[in-house]
Order: structure tokens, then C-alpha cells, then sequence
């Protein structure tokens, strides 16, 4: 399956990017990036209206 053609995320042609999830369509993009995220974080990145937390891989849809 490649969701890298339906994504438009510009993550998913980057070998090393810097996000864990993608912020578009949540899935795994870079196993190794590390990132910390906490409720307000979530909520910043709702404001955004990205659909997932690119660190945890959460919908933000909920809410
Ligand atoms: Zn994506
Ligand atoms: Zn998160």
C-alpha cells in the first residue's frame, strides 16, 4: 500500500524526517525521529487542524 501517493504530506518523500507519525494521515513515517507531546501540544496542533500528533500518532479529530 502506498499512502505516500494519496498523502500529501510532504514527510512521507523525506528519508530522514523529522516527524514520527504523519501529521496528514497518521501513520508511521520515521520510526527513529523522537519527539515529546502533552495536551497542550495536541491542542496547538489541533489549532493547526492537523488530523494526528506527528509524535504520538493520536487523532486530534477527537475533541
Ligand atoms: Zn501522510
Ligand atoms: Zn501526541
Amino acid at each position: 500500500m502506498s499512502y505516500a501517493a494519496r498523502c500529501p504530506n510532504m514527510n512521507h518523500g523525506r528519508t530522514n524526517a523529522p516527524v514520527k507519525f504523519c501529521p496528514s494521515c497518521g501513520i508511521v513515517i520515521n520510526k527513529m525521529a523522537q519527539g515529546s507531546c502533552n495536551q497542550n501540544k495536541h491542542a496547538d496542533l489541533r489549532k493547526q487542524r492537523l488530523s494526528f500528533c506527528h509524535d504520538c500518532g493520536k487523532s486530534l479529530k477527537i475533541l
